[in-house]
């Protein structure tokens, strides 16, 4: 039997994908991004979070047949709303067998993997053989940047970007926007051409930064100690991605 770690299961989610949505968070990733807003999916074991006189364990292990259970009971509301659920983190593809079997137990339902894209190539297949759609977070084109602000390299990155847009998958790419970090006009035009002529690709989605990122850190216990300016004004430079013929949105 198949287990998995879930930090949060977030219900009638309108920013993970089409329609309402349920979220799935795995927890545990191997990135360490400067500016996460997830703290408390990073570690892959279960953490104390405190706040407001009370306290949670974010963190909790379930069976491939449980989630699938609990999930299933929202079927019908979920397709009712043109929606489906979504796999994020932390990153899926951590914890891709238990995805999979989960997915596998699931009614028909529109499935969208919310992933970093960091992860081997086989677990990058497993998950894309039984999902409608995509969201692919690419941050920095630059390798030893990436490794600088993230602690990673982003070799597998870029290769599991193209087995995705091989693989006839819809996806949209997801671009944090980090002030001074990703947001250069010369990393975002390293994005354009990256993306540019893959097949699948819907549109460039830019995320700006968030500055409440600080307090989540507070209450899992770990510090805030972001490498980068967060007061710098950011560059919105939707420009380079229409000049590439990339339909491209600010959210
Ligand atoms: S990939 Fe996402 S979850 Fe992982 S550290 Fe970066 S921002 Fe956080």
């Amino acid at each position: 039997m198949t287990t998995g770690i879930v930090f949060d299961i977030r219900e009638f989610a309108v920013h993970d994908g089409p329609g309402i949505r349920t979220t799935v968070f795995l927890k545990g990733c191997p990135l360490h991004c400067s500016w996460c807003h997830n703290p408390e999916g990073q570690s892959s074991v279960p953490q104390v979070i405190s706040g407001a006189g009370a306290s949670r364990v974010a963190g909790v292990e379930y069976t491939a047949q449980a989630l699938a259970a609990i999930l299933n009971r929202q079927v019908a509301v979920l397709q009712a709303n043109e929606g489906g659920v979504t796999f994020s983190g932390g990153e899926p593809l951590r914890q891709a067998n238990f995805v999979a079997e989960v997915i596998d137990l699931l009614e028909e339902i529109h499935i969208l993997l919310d992933t970093s894209g960091y992860g081997s190539e086989s677990a990058m297949n497993l998950l894309l053989a039984r999902v409608s759609m995509v969201f692919f977070d690419l941050k920095l084109i630059d390798r030893e940047a990436h490794r600088h602000f993230t602690g990673c390299d982003n070799d597998c990155i870029l290769r599991n970007l193209a087995v995705l847009g091989k693989s006839g998958v819809p996806f949209v790419v997801r671009v944090p926007l980090v002030p001074g970090v990703t947001d250069t006009d010369a990393n975002l035009a390293a994005v354009a051409e990256t993306v540019r002529g893959l097949t699948g690709l819907l549109r460039v989605d830019l995320l700006p930064y968030n500055k409440a990122a600080g307090g989540k850190y507070r209450a899992a216990g770990m510090e805030f100690k972001p490498c980068f300016d967060e007061a710098r004004p950011l560059n919105i430079n939707t420009g380079i991605f229409k000049k590439a013929n990339l339909e491209v949105h600010v959210l």
